[in-house]
């Protein structure tokens, strides 16, 4: 049988997608492959198709418990053979399983990394007794620090070529840089292996970031006209998602948390009703959502800012798994990185926390984009395209662009006049000549005290960062951010260069979010 046979014998589809067909060429022929994909690309069937034409077992190790059991079950609808082992079952079921390896009855085996390596080396001994034909690694990032979900268990595939040498290993995942790549390839010790980067444009998302402002009115909003859709709303804490689910209930929403903290038969149940449609909305923690195969949900919304491009990336890709038309919805504050700043510089050593807070810089560069998003996010994944999408809000926006000479010159030589030493927020009241007492006595005499009065705290803070993205001032990383000049800064002030600004997208309102700094 051909891998187009069995395409469309057992999984009853006409062609590959993507790079599946390229792929599994590769596994047939022996060799290993490292596969990205975006979540929804058909990660599965790069291993279940060689799976069934392959003569001996696949093992699966995959991160996800609840996951195995949906794509064994499905494959056994399929007429495939496959089980799991996982620490729910009884000795019986699992003696069965043992029985129908030896037989070689099954041609997949799903498993958790840390069973295969348990109990010592048990399970990987009797595997080695079996005719294995393929080891497929889901969720390889998994085994990276630098990946945003690192699980230490997964450092333990390390060995698997140590114990199958000659057997090839696929490793797989949705989310990956160019450091978690190779980080995957050399910690699996993968021989000489193929890697195939598939297109990560998600073409049905619309990519939006607002400033956040009041974000709960903001939410609903944006939920108004999405009364009957399905979606997943992300908060940064536990804590949060019950009190966000609470109050969109108390809106007449249908909405349920999920988070680390919750007891299992809770997180079951709410994930249950989600999956089927009986809840709408999943107020969720990132905990919430790997390996949920959920094709109709038709907004992600991240209500703080995530920690970095790749679990963004990974989170929105949750919406449109079917293909139709979905938003990705993000409130952002400036103070949201500065808390991140805080926790990873509280939780790191100096190595993974410079890489850490690099990430997170990109991130909150991406929200404070003034170019398409989907550009962005696709270069950070290194693949180049258009420079306007249509479908993101910088795309879509008709927000104009003006002469902002003179508001840069009045910002640039407030910075320069406060000796580049002091904050966003100071340099703002300074601007808006604040009568308060955090104002020093000598700054209120200095000339330029005042000179912004007209522009309101919210706007001068988008001027400010769009100049900052325009690399005419710079606003430090410190754990107190200073605004300072840079080289561009000078034409700027003499009236060489004119400097373009967008007109402010904000939402006014009387009482301002306090800047945290
Ligand atoms: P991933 O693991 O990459 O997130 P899945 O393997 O779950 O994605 O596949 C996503 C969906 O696409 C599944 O419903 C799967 O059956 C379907 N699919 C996979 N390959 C094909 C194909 N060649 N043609 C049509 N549908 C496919
Ligand atoms: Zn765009």
């Amino acid at each position: 049988m051909t891998p187009l046979q069995a395409l469309q014998k057992y999984f009853g589809y006409n062609a590959f997608r993507h790079q599946q067909e390229a792929i599994i060429g590769q596994i047939l022929s022996g060799h290993d492959v490292m596969a990205l994909m975006p979540t929804g690309g058909g990660k599965s069937l790069c291993y279940q198709l060689p799976a069934v034409l392959m003569p001996g077992l696949t093992v699966v190790v995959s991160p996800l418990i609840a996951l195995m059991k949906d794509q064994v079950d499905s494959l056994n609808v399929n007429g495939i053979p496959a089980a799991f082992f996982n620490s729910s079952q009884t000795p019986d079921e699992q003696r069965d399983i043992i029985t129908r390896l030896k037989s070689n009855q099954i041609k997949l085996l799903y498993l958790a990394p840390e069973r295969l390596f348990g109990t010592e080396n048990k399970l990987i001994d009797f595997l080695k007794s079996l005719p294995v034909s393929l080891f497929a690694i889901d969720e390889a990032h998994c085994i990276s620090h630098w990946g945003h979900d690192f699980r230490p268990e997964y450092l333990m595939l390390a060995h698997i070529k140590d114990h199958f040498n000659k057997i090839p290993v696929i490793a797989l995942t949705a989310t990956a840089d160019k450091q978690t790549q190779k980080d995957i390839l050399e910690k699996l010790a993968l021989h000489e292996p193929t890697v195939y980067v598939s297109s990560f444009n998600r073409a049905n998302i619309t990519y939006r970031v607002l400033p956040k402002n009041k974000s709960f009115n903001q939410l609903l909003n944006f939920l108004a006209d999405r009364r009957n859709d399905s979606g997943i709303i992300y908060c940064l804490s536990r804590k949060s998602t019950e009190a966000l689910a609470a109050d969109l209930k108390a809106e007449g929403y249908s909405a349920e948390a999920y988070h680390a903290g919750l007891d299992h038969t809770t997180k079951a149940r709410n994930q249950e009703a989600f999956l089927r449609d009986e809840v709408k909305i999943m107020v969720a923690t990132i905990a919430f959502g790997m390996g949920i195969n959920k094709s109709n949900v038709r907004y992600v919304v991240h209500m703080d800012m995530p920690k970095n491009i790749e679990g963004y990336y990974q989170e929105t890709g949750r919406a449109g798994r079917d293909g139709l038309p979905s938003d990705a919805m993000l409130y952002y504050s400036p103070g949201d990185t500065i808390k991140l700043k805080g926790f990873v510089t509280l939780e790191n050593n100096e190595e993974q926390s410079r890489v850490l807070l690099e990430k997170l810089n990109d991130m909150a560069t991406y929200c404070e984009l003034h170019t398409c998003r989907r550009k962005y996010l696709l270069n950070y994944f290194d693949e180049d395209t258009a420079d306007n999408c249509g479908s993101c809000d910088i795309c879509l926006s008709e927000f104009k662009k003006f002469d902002g000479t003179l508001i840069a010159q009045k910002a640039l030589s407030a910075v320069y006049r406060l000796n580049q030493g002091f904050g966003l927020g100071y340099v703002i009241d300074f601007l808006r000549g604040s009568k308060s007492e955090k104002i020093r006595d000598e700054h209120k005499q200095l000339k330029t005290y005042g000179v912004g009065a007209d522009i309101s705290k919210a706007q001068w803070q988008r001027y400010l960062r769009e100049l900052n993205a325009h690399g005419y001032l710079q606003i430090t990383d410190d754990a107190y951010p200073v605004v300072k000049l840079t080289d561009k800064s000078e034409a700027i002030l003499k009236g060489l260069e004119k400097v373009e600004l967008t007109e402010a997208q904000i939402i006014e309102e009387k009482t301002e979010e306090a800047l945290p700094f």
